[in-house]
């Protein structure tokens, strides 16, 4: 198919790195129609965003940002909204057919939540959400007839092989590993790395707080669980795998031994894309993959000493209820502290593993024992952050 139906589509976090990259694909595929965009503050890239697209509604979080976006779009028929209310005001009243949420971080739940409310598509990038609420969500998304879609390279390629076996038949999924800037390093090694160091990702061009978790591998350890709750497998039946090249993108196991990868050229436009048209396939999503000039493809163990926050993610999911909420917190308070250059790189695992430790558990997991959690989560990780800088 070449998908010729038309696509009303609304995104969530619209200037953020897949935010532009969906964009980028609604530019290439005249059937996708723009219907509202979200933003937090960046007023100047809405506005250009706005005259490209013509969106009938836009959100900005911040309301100063707000209010400075409607005196410069005054001329166009766009609404501007603002604000949280703004924000789930946009996601109930939208004519969008699907929603790409590409909010950055723990925040983005909030979208995921508005979005299931309305029972329609969810092509979710924010996998924030899914890592610390994944059983609510998921139930959440049962109950309403909302799909969810992973924009996430990794599950995008786990959803796609899922499709030749049947869900008794999975031995194991696969997940691969680029293993960030750091891949065969030592501890030790670790120790001096500098901030551009970390952010300098081999294969992939992405954000600042992932390219961030790509290199301490909590982002790995995120898509573990991402996975369990995506395709309701348990922890036992994930394996991780480093493949630097990053042509394969994830793979199943099955019953019978045969193992499925799917392979492409590391773009996140593909993934966006294939959560859109599915079941259909659109044309020439992103470049064709050369395997002639790609060559081999390596795989390796990876290295629980170096990188200690993947096996913590095992251990998260493992322990269930609100643990992952509490992993995801205290990674995020961390990271935005070495961003900040307030810790070193090799603070983040202890903030992380020293607040997890810390904070007490939930008896359940809800909603609202999500948010409680990630409050406590991030009040411990500051505190433990005050306690090195001293
Ligand atoms: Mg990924």
């Amino acid at each position: 198919m070449t998908g010729e139906k038309m696509l009303k589509t609304a995104i969530l976090g619209s200037t953020g790195s897949v935010g532009t990259q969906a964009l980028d694909v609604a530019r290439n595929n005249p059937n996708i129609k723009i219907t509202a965009l979200t933003a937090n503050k960046s007023v100047a890239a809405v506005e250009a965003q706005i005259r490209e697209f013509s969106p009938r509604l836009v959100a900005m979080e911040n309301e100063e940002a707000a209010k400075d976006l409607r005196v410069r779009v005054a001329d166009s028929g766009t609404k501007v909204l603002s604000g949280r209310e703004g924000v789930a005001e946009l996601i109930a009243e939208t004519e969008a057919d699907a929603f790409v949420n590409s909010v950055i971080g723990f925040d983005g739940l909030f979208s995921t939540l508005e979005v299931i409310k309305t029972g329609k598509r969810l092509a979710l990038s924010n996998k924030e959400s899914i890592v610390a609420a994944g059983e609510a969500v998921m139930a959440l998304a049962k109950k309403s007839g909302t799909e969810i879609l992973p924009v996430d390279s990794e599950h995008c390629a786990i959803h796609q092989c899922l499709r030749t076996g049947e869900h008794v038949e999975i031995r194991k999924l696969i997940i691969t590993a680029s293993g960030g800037p750091f891949y065969g390093k030592t501890k030790e090694e670790l120790e001096g790395v500098t901030l551009a160091e970390a952010l300098a990702h081999p294969t992939w061009s992405m954000g600042k707080k992932i390219t961030i978790d790509s290199a301490t591998l909590m982002n790995k350890g995120f898509e573990v669980i991402e996975a369990a709750r995506l395709f309701n497998v348990s922890s036992d039946k994930i394996d991780v795998v480093v493949h630097p090249e990053s042509i394969i993108h994830s793979m199943v196991e099955y019953i019978d031994s045969a193992v499925i990868a799917q392979m492409s050229v590391p773009d996140m436009r593909l993934c966006v894309a294939y959560a859109l048209n599915y079941p259909d396939r659109v044309f020439g999503a992103t470049p064709p993959l050369d395997l002639i000039k790609t060559g081999a493809l390596t795989f390796k163990a990876p290295d629980p000493e170096t990188f200690p926050l993947l096996g913590l993610a095992f251990r998260a999911l493992k322990d269930g209820k609100t643990r992952p909420a509490v992993l995801n917190a205290a990674n995020e308070v961390a990271v935005n502290a070495f961003l900040r250059e307030e810790i070193a790189f090799s603070n983040i695992p202890e903030v992380v593993f020293a607040a997890y430790e810390k904070t007490p558990e939930h008896s359940e997991l809800t909603v609202e024992s999500v948010y409680a959690a990630d409050g406590e989560a991030r009040r411990i990780a500051a505190e433990v952050i005050s306690a090195i800088k001293k």
